[in-house]
């Protein structure tokens, strides 16, 4: 196994990119970046090589991976039919933060392990260069979750996630942070209508630019409850959760919002428990707390903060984490999706 850094100005060359490409062809794992988070790249033809992934992961078998691609011939080749909306979607977000939902051509293309045995597959066109470069090179579709054990919040730079990584995969690819920090924002179309499975950069303002009916699924705020039926497998599993409890604590009114973080914190004090608040950067001398953070000040960069601070959160000995909530707005949908998950489903709305 070589595992290799790029040089310090996380240039990264071609012929790591060629290397990389071996691994992939050889049916080796390769962590590599997108402009989503990173991924853990498996050669999505190659049922033994994804395999590979899954247990890297400790990911559960029954949940389906993204496979990445770098030209319409790739989509042509796994997807059974390519329908009018369809085609209107790639067109306006494709290379992009968007993954569709397709029939699956047959198991012989794209192996049952990679779709969890449905006769659906999830597929993407990543526009970050080195990504592309990689599929490209590889020849081949790439199936890529977010690179991160399971359960943790996904990886936006290697630092974060090396090592919970290292010695499990033949290569790395380091492209620095990522861009935008949050995974892609995955949709079903049905009966000329988007259903939002998970929310991403591609928010359902943008969607319904394209088509008028956009559903948000349900489960994408609210907890599935047990034997519950749901769209999307990966909405059943604990996902970027500290171990530290956290809280996310949201208003609309901002005084609301502070004054409950500030109700909440003192309680904690008194019972001599340390608090840590996450926040935007305006508001965090308005807390009482001993800890505070910054997430960022819009919400493009509380979404590129966000997995590396709950990363960190574990590392400080506090009792409780409250976060900001940030509204289901725009761009907001998907941190609010990931920061409830995060919480385990402890939020207060006021
Ligand atoms: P990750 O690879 O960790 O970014 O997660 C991929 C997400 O896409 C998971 O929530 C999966 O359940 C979901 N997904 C992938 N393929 C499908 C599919 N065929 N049908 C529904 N959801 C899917
Ligand atoms: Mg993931």
């Amino acid at each position: 196994m070589i595992s290799r850094y790029s040089d310090q100005t996380k240039k990264i060359k071609e012929e790591e990119i060629e290397e990389a490409a071996r691994e992939i062809k050889n049916g080796n794992l390769v962590l590599f970046p997108t402009e989503t988070v990173y991924g853990i790249g498996a050669n999505a033809l190659d049922a033994e090589a994804v395999k590979k992934i899954f247990i890297a992961k400790g990911r559960a078998q029954d949940n389906p991976l993204i496979v990445h691609i770098s030209n319409i011939q790739m989509l042509e080749d796994i997807v059974a039919n390519i329908g009018v909306l369809e085609h209107k979607l790639i067109e306006k977000f494709w290379p992009g933060p968007l993954t569709v939902i397709f029939q699956r051509k047959s198991k012989e293309v794209i192996p049952n392990v990679v779709t969890a045995n449905l006769d659906t597959v999830g597929i993407r066109m990543p526009s970050n260069l080195i990504a592309k470069e990689l599929i490209e090179k590889s020849g081949v579709p790439i199936a890529a979750p977010s690179a991160n054990v399971s359960g943790k919040p996904s990886g936006t730079k290697v630092e974060d996630i090396i090592s919970e990584l290292d010695g499990k995969v033949a290569y790395i690819l380091d492209g620095g942070l990522t861009d935008i920090g949050l995974e892609s924002t995955v949709i079903k179309v049905e009966n000329n209508k988007i259903d939002i499975l998970r929310p991403g950069k591609i928010t359902k303002e943008q969607l319904e630019q394209v088509v008028e009916e956009v559903e948000i699924d349900k489960h994408v705020l609210e907890k599935v409850e047990q034997n519950e039926v749901v769209s999307s497998p990966g909405m059943k599993y604990r996902h970027y959760a500290p171990n530290t409890k956290c809280m996310m604590i949201y208003s609309k009114v901002e005084e609301e919002m502070i004054d409950k973080i500030n109700e909440v914190t003192n309680q904690m004090k008194q019972e001599n428990k340390k608090v840590l608040v996450i926040g935007k950067q305006e508001r965090l001398d308005s807390y009482i707390a001993d800890e505070k953070w910054n997430m960022g000040k819009t919400l493009e960069e509380v979404a590129k903060n966000i997995f590396t601070l709950l990363r960190k959160v574990d590392k400080e000995q506090v009792d409780l984490v409250i976060l900001e909530g940030v509204g289901e707005k725009g761009l907001g949908l998907a941190i609010t999706n990931r920061l409830i998950r995060a919480c385990a489903y402890n939020y207060i709305v006021v």
